[in-house]
């Protein structure tokens, strides 16, 4: 018996203790959670019910794998905290089977804007990848969440800056996960769309669009996930790009209701 051998036996016991440990320690939606969701989470709120199991598996999987911690005030996370925002990586993600950005494994939650000493000015969100973090002040975020008209979301928008930065870590399995001929599609569309914007001419994005590729895809996510079919008609080749790079299309996803539709 090689020491091979035995390196693959102590292998396979961690795996499966590993597996074992997930189960044990995975949380599971109840009935309560899924009635959070109902209320509070629009994309979910008009799923097509046929995708619903798959989201609650994935947002299972989703809240069980990250830490949430309150920050400034926040004494405890609250089980609607981890929900929301675990849902909406869940959304941004629900294109992927197992992708689940697993370098930002830490949420930070303030109660509202906080004061950056690095940058020294009030933040609403951002995202720290040396450290892991996703930072959120809950208040921002609710705002974000509850008013789909605007086509603002600050979850989405932290969320999309984490996504951008997962695909660039080599050192992790996640890496390289959007397609990269589909991003050389979405980089002539990006590029087109901000001349026009720098140009003065119409479009529904709103201006921190212009300040960087960054800041560019952070705001288009937040559109294309609130107000997927005034997207579509702004741009019809521009957001099916955005369909198959992130592999999904909320308009068959998560349907518009006529109300939406109709504003
Ligand atoms: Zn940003």
């Amino acid at each position: 018996m090689g020491l091979y051998f035995l390196k693959e036996l102590f292998y396979s016991i961690a795996d499966a203790f590993s597996a074992l440990r997930f189960s044990f320690f995975a949380k599971k939606l109840s009935m309560a959670d899924r009635r959070i969701l109902q209320n509070h989470f629009p994309y979910y709120a008009r799923m097509n019910p046929k995708f619903k199991p798959e989201f609650e598996r994935k947002l299972e999987r989703m809240i069980s794998s990250k830490e949430f911690i309150g920050r400034g005030g926040i004494d405890e996370v609250t089980q609607e905290m981890e929900l929301l925002i675990g849902a909406t990586l869940t959304m941004v993600l629900f294109g992927w089977k197992g992708i689940q950005l697993p370098h930002f494994n830490r949420i930070l939650i303030y109660p509202n804007a906080y004061y950056s000493t690095v940058t020294k000015t009030y933040h609403r969100g951002e995202v720290n990848p040396k450290f892991g973090l996703i930072v959120v002040s809950w208040r921002c975020f609710l705002e974000g969440l509850v008013d789909e008209s605007d086509g603002v979301n600050l979850g989405i928008h932290e969320i999309a800056h984490a996504l951008k930065l997962e695909n660039l870590i080599s050192r992790n399995d996640e890496y390289g996960f959007l397609d990269p001929n589909t991003k050389r599609q979405y980089r002539a569309h990006m590029q087109e769309e901000m001349k026009q914007m720098k140009a003065g001419k119409f479009s529904p994005f709103r201006s921190n669009a212009m300040i960087d590729e960054d800041e560019f895809f952070a705001v288009v996510l937040e559109y294309f996930f609130e107000k997927p079919q005034s997207f579509q008609k702004h741009r019809p080749d521009f957001y099916q790009t955005l369909v198959h790079l992130l592999r999904q299309n909320p308009l068959v996803v998560s349907p518009p209701t006529e109300t939406s539709l109709s504003t």
